[in-house]
């Protein structure tokens, strides 16, 4: 049980990461330092950068974390390094990934697979290969081993092995042959988060998208990319049929920065360009977005709000309510309840959204959380 350092509240429902309570992150939002400082020693912990280095070096305008690195210093995702005056991404060249890779059977366990043409067959003869799931068929998963958010709770946590130890190192050339070993018809860039490496994940898709088969391009990510290079993330899925997801993590910027160590820069401009663009494809879904429902941190006063903003541009968006179980550094918090996540499930349709899907049901405790 964690306690809250401003109003000294002790409660099964504060994560002793964050140090904080989420009725004082939201009246006083000095109180995430809290939790940053969590951030910082952990991250130092790892010889990561305790926060995006600003002040003298040069910028990387990859992300929206606009690092300016000194010399002999690495960016916050830890695999961009200012090399005497030169900025230098540690996997060697744009042509390699520090990244692992796997097959996945369809249907897959993607946050998009209740509605995507692997496992429905929608779209069908164009963006899939048959007209109900793709049964026998592959995605294959990218994972990236680095991120430029830094989150508490972080699922795919491990990726920082690959980030410090900057391996397996993988060329696109591999990924190509990879994906013609098998009967692959989609891929889907997650890890980490593509971000940081996204020049080897559109060169990857480029070459893929030139084979003149089905091959849906598809993205797990954070959505703090540079506008530009988000534009040529989404039209790679708008192309293949693919389906770009953002973890939308929580809407209150300081619940986000004690949650993530990072402001909620342009994650919510570029959700209401993907949202927009969503509306050219209705047959097949562009954009969905997911949100973690953290109990004590992500109630249903921030799902809806995150509903609210997506409804206002495309109420057909499909949304996804995942439920969370102890992870990373926040294994002091209990899974998420059945009474939370229908709580958000209807605060969500009560804010217009028609496709709300809880994903990962299993995971949800039944009784409501004990506050004793
Ligand atoms: S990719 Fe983002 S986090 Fe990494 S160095 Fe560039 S701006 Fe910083
Ligand atoms: S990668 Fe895309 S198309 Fe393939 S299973 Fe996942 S969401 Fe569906």
């Amino acid at each position: 049980m964690g306690s809250c350092g401003v109003c000294g509240r002790s409660s099964p429902l504060i994560a002793r990461a964050m140090g904080v309570c989420l009725e004082c992150l939201r009246s006083d939002p000095k109180s995430v330092e809290y939790a940053l400082s969590t951030h910082r020693r952990e991250r130092a912990r790892i010889g990561l950068p305790p926060e995006p280095p600003r002040g003298e070096g040069i910028k990387c305008g990859l992300c929206d974390s606009e690092c300016i690195i000194p010399d002999g210093k690495l960016g916050y995702c830890g695999i961009v390094m200012n090399d005497s005056g030169r900025l230098i991404n540690l996997a060697g060249s744009p042509e390699n990934g520090i990244l692992e890779y796997y097959y996945d059977p369809i249907p897959t366990n993607c946050v998009a697979h209740w509605f995507c043409p692997a496992s429905t067959g929608i779209g069908y003869p164009k963006w899939s290969v048959r007209r109900g799931a793709e049964l026998g068929y592959y995605n294959l998963a990218v994972f990236y081993g680095a991120c430029n958010l830094d989150c508490l709770f972080c699922q795919n946590w491990f990726f920082r092995d690959l980030t410090v130890s900057r391996k397996p190192i993988v060329n696109f050339r591999e990924l190509i042959k990879a994906s013609l070993s098998r009967p692959v018809t989609c891929v889907c860039f997650f890890g980490g988060d593509p971000s940081p490496q996204i020049s080897n994940a559109l060169l990857v898709s480029r070459e893929l998208m030139k084979m003149g088969k089905v091959m849906r391009i598809c993205w797990e990510m954070n959505g703090h990319l540079n506008q530009r290079t988000m534009i040529a993330v989404l039209n790679s899925s708008l192309r293949s049929g693919g389906i770009v997801k953002f973890d939308l993590k929580a809407w209150s910027p300081s619940v986000y920065l004690a949650l993530t160590g990072r402001d909620i820069g342009s994650v919510y401009e570029n959700a209401a360009m993907a949202l927009k663009l969503s509306l050219e494809r209705p047959e097949v879904p562009l954009f969905t977005a997911s949100t973690l429902l953290v109990p004590g941190y992500v109630d249903e006063e921030e799902v809806r709000m995150i509903a609210r903003f997506i409804a206002s541009i495309n109420p057909d968006t499909p949304y996804s309510l995942l439920a969370f179980h102890p992870s990373y550094l926040m294994t002091d918090l209990p899974n998420t309840s059945r009474k939370h996540a229908m709580e958000a499930l209807k605060a969500a349709k009560d804010e217009g959204l028609r496709r709300v899907h809880i994903g990962n049901p299993w995971l949800l405790i039944r009784e409501d959380y004990q506050l004793q």
